[in-house]
């Protein structure tokens, strides 16, 4: 349930209805919205619900949430998140590009990639250390020496790391180097791993599982809030269907369904969706012309010779050619993209 304070509502009054929920068995959490404080009771399923709230000093309305989801929910909180990561923020009215290769491989390869993204004008760079491969045999990352390679082109192009974290054990390491730890999507149930992260500082990406349902998906971003970590961004990636010839099938359809459910924001990886590098451009448009507050893609500085995923990695001319492309399609539903004059030259 959500209790909705008035507009003039006192500290004092807030610690009172607090106190009313904890005594009854409910976690509280603060949920600021641009004009009203509202505060979401979770209780589990058994729990009493508490009587004479309606009436304490400061509360103007209390609402049952009927979805099992309740702190991701639109009724919980009617405006869109927005995540700032230092001078960027996710969720507002600028579309924010993610984009490097899929696995970190070397010094000199994540090096070259970022040089190149960053010209095209990603915001962030991806590349994973620690990867969760379908096969035992494939590349696993170079882990810790990964992160440190990451670090080092932090410094030296001032680009944000997104990376992924594949066990509760890693997070504590992958923590001091991210600045938004990833969720895969063969994670996005391992519980342990959202709890943990729920109780870290950091905005988390938590991508689509292989063949989750929206709902599984929210739930899985419920964990991570019920920890105290509100800085949930979504990701569609594809899910399993039966056709075959791309490596997933894009859910276009859940763009505008989570914007209805949930005020978190979402991005699209059309890279993981397609599976193949020439579908990258479509889907991405098709993304943010349905919403998707931003995408994240795989580039290599020369796919062929990629670890990882290369048959769906762009090549630093595609990258930009990417972005020359997209900001008339974020302009046509009513978003901004701002794109390097260089890039826009090539
Ligand atoms: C990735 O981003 O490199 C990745 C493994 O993606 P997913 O979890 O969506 O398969
Ligand atoms: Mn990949």
């Amino acid at each position: 349930m959500i209790i909705v304070m008035k507009l003039d509502v006192g500290e004092k009054q807030v610690e009172q209805v607090k106190e009313k929920l904890h005594q009854r068995g409910y976690r509280t959490h603060l949920i600021y919205g641009t004009e009203r404080l509202v505060i979401g009771a979770i209780g589990r399923e058994n729990h009493p619900v508490p009587t004479g709230l309606e009436t304490m000093p400061g509360v103007e309305k209390v609402v049952n949430i009927m979805v099992p989801y309740k702190l991701v929910s639109r009724e919980a909180k009617q405006e869109n998140t927005t995540i700032d990561v230092g001078d960027i923020t996710i969720g507002g009215e600028e579309i924010v590009v993610i984009a490097g290769p899929c696995a970190v491989e070397s010094l000199d390869q994540i090096c070259k990639t970022a040089a190149g993204v960053k010209e095209g004008g990603a915001h962030f760079l991806r590349g994973g250390a620690y990867k969760p491969r379908s096969s035992p045999y494939s590349f696993q990352g170079l882990e810790k020496e990964g992160l440190k390679f990451m670090a080092e082109v932090r410094k030296k192009t001032g680009m944000k790391i997104v990376t992924e974290a594949i066990t509760p054990g890693d997070i504590e390491l992958i923590d001091a180097y991210a600045d938004i730890i990833q969720v895969g999507a063969r994670n996005m149930q391992n519980y342990a791993l959202l709890k943990e992260l729920g109780r870290c500082q950091k905005p988390i990406l938590l991508k689509r599982g292989l063949a989750s349902t929206i709902e599984e998906w929210l739930m899985a971003a419920e964990y991570i809030l019920n920890e105290g970590n509100y800085r949930v961004i979504l990701c569609e990636r594809g899910i399993r269907t039966f056709e075959n010839y791309t490596r997933n099938t894009l859910d276009i359809s859940s763009i505008p369904i989570v914007k209805k459910l949930s005020h978190l924001p979402i991005i699209v990886d059309p890279s993981h969706s397609a599976g193949e590098w020439s579908l990258v451009l479509p889907l991405a448009k098709a993304a943010l012309a349905a919403g998707a507050d931003g995408i994240i893609v795989e580039v290599h500085y020369n796919p062929g010779e990629a670890l990882c995923d290369g048959s769906q990695s762009l090549t630093l001319k595609n990258f930009r050619l990417m972005m020359k492309q997209l900001p008339p399609v974020a302009e046509a539903v009513g978003r901004k993209m701002v794109v390097p004059p260089a890039c826009v030259c090539n």
